[in-house]
């Protein structure tokens, strides 16, 4: 699934296809992705031209000129192609995919000429929506979330603010979107051992040296995603599936029964399941 270093990878791929291009139409395949799509929603695309792609926390945001901004969200399993001349590009791959990929594109958008992007998600939990560019903020999606991660409103201090009083396990509470916004599974994981934090911690007991420990490993995780994302952009011509993931660096998740990273520890990566998810951790550096 992707999280917010897959995000920014795909946005990163697509704004030198997408920025500066008009819309010349839009083609629907289904009436819905997770939710149905906007009303006149090929209509209210076609003619527009995109402006600078930006990103909040999971959501792909394209401003157009016609006052409206698209979300994109990827949900489990969407991704975006590219087809320009030749073959497909990929620009976004978050899952083994199985059977035809055609069968699954849900959108088609032809830019002025000729290329064109193609949204593809077999399981549809992704979706799109039309927001006021001028208002953005007010979203409902938008609307909810709390600071991003690499953000200048999320630090030490907002953390614990928002950690405060609650009971809540500190991996529950970091993959809440209220409390820093982008985080899923993977990442929190990666994060709490890297900054040898137990999962299970009621969250309300993180010190401040511990939540000023959290939040640089956050940074940290992030970013070493985000180049790592970066990096295979740069032959992301490989339909290979590995583009934008960090599945290769990561140090705890899906790595159950392996030696812990850490230097000097000497324990076993451990999984549990915690509020229906794996949680991928050290039962010694994370105690
Ligand atoms: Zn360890």
């Amino acid at each position: 699934m992707p999280e917010l270093p897959e995000v920014e990878t795909v946005r990163r791929g697509l704004a030198p296809v997408l920025e500066g291009a008009r819309i010349e139409s839009a083609r629907l395949n289904r009436p819905d992705l997770r939710f149905p799509f906007p009303e006149r929603f090929a209509e209210r695309l076609a003619g527009a031209t995109i402006g600078p792609l930006g990103r909040r926390a999971k959501y792909l945001l394209l401003p157009l000129d016609t006052g409206e901004t698209l979300i994109i969200h990827l949900g489990m399993s969407g991704r975006v192609l590219v087809e320009q001349s030749g073959p497909r590009t990929l620009v976004g791959e978050f899952h083994h995919s199985t059977g035809r990929l055609e069968a699954h594109d849900h959108v088609v958008i032809t830019l002025g000429g000729g290329a064109r992007v193609i949204y593809n998600d077999v399981r549809r939990f992704g979706f799109m929506r039309l927001s006021p560019s001028d208002a953005i903020e007010a979203d409902p999606f938008i609307a909810e979330l709390g600071p991003e991660p690499l953000g200048n409103l999320f630090d030490a201090e907002s953390l614990a603010a928002s950690l405060k009083g609650r009971n809540t396990p500190l991996k529950s509470a970091l993959l809440d979107q209220k409390t820093v916004a982008g985080l899923g599974n993977i990442y929190v994981c990666e994060a709490l051992h890297r900054a040898h934090l137990s999962p299970w911690r009621p969250a309300k007991d993180l010190k401040p040296d511990e939540a000023q420990r959290l939040v640089s490993e956050i940074h940290l995780v992030l970013e070493e995603a985000i180049e790592a994302g970066g990096s295979s952009l740069r032959d992301f011509r490989h339909e290979d599936g590995s583009l934008g993931y960090f599945q290769h660096a990561f140090r705890v998740y899906d790595r159950a029964g392996e030696v812990c990273p850490t230097p000097e520890c000497g324990g076993t990566i451990e999984r549990k399941v915690q509020s229906g998810r794996s949680t991928f951790f050290c039962g010694r550096c994370q105690a």
